[in-house]
């Protein structure tokens, strides 16, 4: 796990539609200093207003994705495949550019977001991480289903889901954040739904830019996925990736261990919602829990 901040080496850009909306949108990420975090900038709008990536900024998390809006009526929607890659890569700091309310779709997981940054590279920074160490055990819950996090000295998300009757049945995976297995294990995952999903996001004038190339099919025991499953558990996996991308909206990386089972957006807003209203809670910290990279990290900086 890095010791010190990271951005993007260079811009990249990305085009397509939102999943959401439908619309097309531009978006490109820039490097940003130190210190800056991860902040979107709808470009579209006068005097292109910026929304900080903090779970405090989130005005809906009900509609199967994460909004995030400002007080001046900007909103960005479906930040959490972006988010997910940026905690995956461990970027801290990126200036997102979008011409658009939605954060393009891609092929539906965040590999498409990953190779290119990856390729872009990313490069560390003159400033010490700082982590959000959750310090006892919190738990969230809406009656089918419950988050919860508990301390840890790594970044750790299990996770299970339930689809009785259907081709997904019961899966459960458990992630730990580290190396390159966010990139492995998590991005290829691709978002998924049923029918009765898509017919109450259609009436509700949303899910317009699904298609089959972005969005894995589910009716019964039936299965459109577009060149196969790329695992035979893409369906917990990609709950997994939302899950750490929504939980990157600390606005840090986390240590602790995660577990949900039929978890969600909402539950995920509503976890760490509680985890700071109590400041016993948590504690923030610039020590990284291998101790090996802590060190080198410091000699770094103490060279630089
Ligand atoms: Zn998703």
């Amino acid at each position: 796990m890095r010791a010190i901040e990271h951005t993007v080496a260079r811009p990249v850009s990305y085009h397509d539609l939102g999943l959401f909306t439908g619309e097309p949108v531009a978006m490109t990420i820039h490097p940003a200093s130190a210190g800056t975090g991860i902040v979107l900038v709808r470009t579209d709008l006068p005097g292109s207003p910026e929304v900080p990536a903090q779970w405090g900024r989130v005005t809906d998390a009900r509609r199967r994705t994460m909004m995030l809006g400002a007080g001046n009526g900007a909103s960005i929607w479906t930040v959490e495949h972006l988010l997910a890659a940026f905690a995956g890569l461990g970027i801290d700091n990126a200036r997102v550019e979008l011409n658009g309310r939605e954060v393009p779709i891609l092929d539906g997981s965040a590999a498409g977001l990953v190779g290119p940054l990856e390729e872009a590279g990313v490069v560390a920074q003159d400033r010490l991480r700082s982590w959000i160490r959750v310090r006892r055990p919190v738990r969230v819950d809406n009656g089918s289903g419950s988050v919860q996090m508990e301390p840890a000295e790594a970044f750790v998300v299990r996770g299970t889901i339930d689809y009785p009757g259907t081709a997904i049945g019961r899966q459960s995976y458990e992630f730990t954040l580290e190396g390159s297995r966010f990139r492995d294990e998590l991005a290829p995952a691709r978002t998924f739904c049923t029918p009765e999903d898509a017919e109450t996001l259609l009436s509700q004038g949303l899910g317009l830019g699904g298609n089959p190339g972005n969005v894995i099919q589910v009716d019964g025991m039936r299965v459109d996925a577009r060149g196969g499953l790329r695992y035979p558990d893409e369906f917990i996996r990609h709950k997994v990736l939302d899950c750490v991308g929504d939980l990157y909206l600390a606005g840090a990386p986390l240590l602790g261990r995660v577990t949900f089972v039929r978890g969600g957006h909402e539950l995920n807003r509503r976890l760490l919602t509680e985890i700071f209203s109590e400041p016993a809670n948590w504690e923030r910290s610039t020590c990284p829990p291998a101790s090996g990279a802590w060190a080198q990290a410091e000699t770094r900086i103490a060279v630089a």
